[in-house]
């Protein structure tokens, strides 16, 4: 896609003169790229139009560079579709947070329900796992397995075959035992069908859920906006989760989810382990998608990402200090981009002895994992230079939380202190990186 669409701005470069003629045949150019990339055939219309409303009006700014002008726009449009504007429910402290799964069989719910039960047991709240889907064989198994594997609580039943009942039943008992966040699993079937969306509806109105995940399949291509459409209609989707992003999803479904429900993506699954699950961010999602990987666009990107968050890390850089936080933040900007292997090994908290040998699906699963283990500290402890895990109980805390073994956050740790030594080298008034400008 990212290779159709540059060629097709680079022979607009070429022409003598930018018309509407050749306006018109770049966007038909970059909306028959973005079919391909399974978005939908109405919202491509639809980005078409806003594209040219917005060209239109810049051409009378003769100076304007009409290339960018384009690819921000088309740029602009797709970060826009697949943001709906609002913030993900999250579960509130204090509450008995009630989430229900909905999808179709295949999508990866029972998948995900464990990967979100893992990520929020990680932010230290009590999470259990109800499997209400009787339809399946084999369902309660394939539950209690992945819960059991991620030392998480879990309810079902192998003889009582009313969904609904088990769902209540589940409920109730998490509740009683004071459990903040209670995750409900349903059955799916192989289509749209009425039964489902009934059984559905069942479950809902007996355990008034405080959030409905709505579980896409993103390698589903054109057929995801019906399926979106078919359960926005029977269910009230909070937020989205879209799986699969690690095969040959093009991004094109989850857009279409987004439009069709209006709601959106928290989180992206980009494996079948437990912590293949990114949290969303469309400007990102949006470059890998139109494959900008040119070393220009990375560069905005890394800044667009960085801007946020690195003044503290600025500040402590020029200071001749780096925090485990400092790693943390920098790692966490990595792993919004995805695997670009190519750049990860130049930034701070990466060093050459993480990337050799390991393809960048391999470094993506290293970070994520890294990612637990920093979710596992406390902010006194992330905010230190890491002397504090010389304590063994500390060290196997941090390791317990983040459900890896003990030497893997030794080399966290290790990798941590390499940095700090380097930064503390090159830190201080006179150093290089005191020199920087903070406000880069
Ligand atoms: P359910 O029927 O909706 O509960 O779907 P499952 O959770 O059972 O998942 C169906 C299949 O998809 C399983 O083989 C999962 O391992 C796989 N799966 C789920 N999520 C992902 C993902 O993000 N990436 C990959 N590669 N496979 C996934
Ligand atoms: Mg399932």
């Amino acid at each position: 896609l990212g290779a159709r669409i540059n060629g097709a701005l680079q022979a607009l470069s070429r022409q003598p003169v930018i018309d509407d003629k050749a306006v018109d045949a770049l966007l038909r150019e970059i909306c028959g790229a973005l079919l391909e990339s399974d978005v939908n055939v109405r919202l491509v219309h639809t980005l078409r139009q806003n594209v040219k409303k917005r060209v239109d009006l810049e051409v009378l700014a003769a100076s304007a560079n009409k290339r960018k002008v384009i690819q921000t726009a088309v740029f602009d449009e797709l970060c826009s579709l697949v943001d709906p504007g609002v913030q993900p429910w999250k579960p509130r402290k204090g509450k008995q947070n009630v989430v229900m799964f909905v999808g179709l069989q295949g999508s990866g719910k029972t998948t995900s329900c464990t990967k979100l039960a893992a990520y929020y047991k990680r932010k230290g709240l009590k999470v259990g796992l109800v499997c209400a889907d009787t339809f399946r064989a084999g369902a309660f198994d394939q539950l209690k397995q992945n819960a059991s594997r991620a030392h998480i609580p879990y309810y079902g039943s192998y003889n009582e075959a009313d969904p609904v009942q088990i769902a209540m039943d589940g409920v109730a008992q998490f509740k009683a035992s004071k459990f903040d966040l209670i995750i409900v699993d349903t059955s799916g079937r192989h289509k749209q069908e009425a039964e489902l969306f009934a059984e559905m509806e069942q479950i809902a109105a007996a355990i008034k859920p405080d959030n409905t995940i709505f579980v896409m399949d993103g390698t589903i291509g054109q057929a995801a906006d019906a399926q979106a459409r078919a359960f926005k209609e029977s269910a009230d989707i909070g937020s989205i989760i879209i799986t699969k992003m690690d095969g040959h999803a093009k991004g094109g479904g989850a857009i279409s989810a987004v439009a069709a429900t209006g709601s959106p993506i928290e989180f992206i699954g980009t494996g079948e382990h437990v912590h293949d699950l990114d949290p969303f961010s469309a400007r990102p999602f949006v470059s890998k998608m139109l494959g900008m990987g040119d070393l220009g666009g990375l560069v905005e990107t890394v800044k667009d990402m960085q801007l946020d968050k690195n003044e503290d890390m600025m500040k402590n850089l020029a200071k001749g200090v780096f925090t485990l936080k400092d790693m943390r933040d920098q790692l966490q900007s990595i792993l919004k981009m995805g695997p670009l292997s190519k750049i990860m090994g130049m930034m701070p908290g990466v060093s050459p002895e993480m990337m050799r040998g390991m393809d960048a699906e391999d470094t993506t699963r290293q970070l994520r994992k890294y990612m637990c283990v920093f979710d596992s500290m406390t902010e006194k402890e992330l905010n230190s230079d890491g002397r504090l895990f010389d304590a063994e109980s500390r060290l196997r805390r941090v390791a317990r939380g983040a459900g890896v073994r003990p030497v893997e956050v030794q080399a966290l740790l290790h990798q941590h202190r390499q940095f700090g030594q380097i930064v503390k080298r090159m830190g201080g008034p006179k150093g290089m990186l005191g020199k920087m400008n903070p406000a880069m």
